[in-house]
């Protein structure tokens, strides 16, 4: 774990929650949270929840996300929202999520613009990768991240891709899809993997310094497991982060490693 950047939680509700329920987990998210210096907390609700969201945070414990926008900046597209309407309201936006590439056939290139649109709207891109159970079992872990990695990367300066945050959200460890929990060693082999392709594409700065996270079924008994592997920065949580408790329980075990990574010599 990075010793300078503060410890990633993002909490996915996905489409879960309308209005009045999204506040609810605020206020209760709210008074069993503490601002921690080395921990960042973000909340990505639905795009109807964003804005009244926002006006219900303390700013000193929570930021917010986006789970998608559209890659154009203004036109006729109806029904879409874009990065540059979500420019004021969320700090980072959640793309390429496994359930964006799978049910609503986003392709590489799709994603490719929209990490390049966030950028462009100075929203930080937390990119997800991650590979099907049968792209596992065919042996094509690599190829699959080394494409989705790199056509989303491509058109990033070495200082943007510094600055953005690459979850590893295997499909079939994803508690919708699989539940299947991925082994410590697995993930840190992505994670190396991760790194190592960006490395060769924008040197040493732009490996060390991206923020490299992990998501799939993480829940408060299992963040602690997955905080303290090699090279993980931090974690995004999808179901677990309904629940007020498991979610501050995660964000806890955050806490304790980072307070204790302080500790080291
Ligand atoms: C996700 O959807 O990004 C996710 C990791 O979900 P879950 O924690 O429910 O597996």
């Amino acid at each position: 774990m990075s010793l300078t950047k503060p410890t990633l939680v993002i909490g996915n509700w996905k489409m879960h929650l309308n209005v009045q329920e999204a506040s609810l987990l605020v206020h209760r998210l709210g008074k069993h949270i503490k601002p921690h210096r080395d921990v960042e907390v973000v909340l990505a609700p639905s795009l109807l929840a964003l804005q009244p969201v926002s006006l219900e945070i303390d700013r000193r414990k929570f930021r917010l996300a986006a789970q998608n926008a559209f890659y154009k900046d203004e036109g006729a597209y109806t029904g879409e929202v874009s990065f540059t309407m979500l420019r004021e309201l969320a700090h980072y936006v959640l793309i390429g999520h496994s359930e964006r590439r799978i049910y609503f056939g986003e392709t590489l290139e799709n994603v490719r613009d929209k990490v390049q649109a966030a950028v462009r709207n100075e929203i930080t891109p937390v990119l997800c990768v991650g590979e099907t159970k049968q792209e596992r079992s065919d042996g094509q872990t690599r190829r699959v991240i080394h494409d989705q990695l790199t056509t989303a990367i491509m058109p990033l300066t070495s200082e943007e891709v510094e600055q953005m945050v690459v979850a590893y959200e295997p499909v079939w460890a994803i508690s919708t899809f699989g539940h299947e929990l991925a082994k410590p060693g697995e993930i840190e082999k992505v994670f190396r993997l991760i790194r190592s392709e960006i490395k060769e594409l924008y040197g040493s700065n732009a490996a060390e310094n991206v923020r490299v996270i992990y998501g799939g079924s993480v829940d408060d008994q299992l963040a602690g497991g997955y905080l303290e592997l090699d090279d993980c920065d931090g974690v995004l949580v999808g179901a677990a982060s309904l629940n007020y408790k498991q979610f501050s329980g995660i964000v806890d075990s955050a806490y304790r490693l980072e307070h204790r990574s302080e500790k080291k010599p």
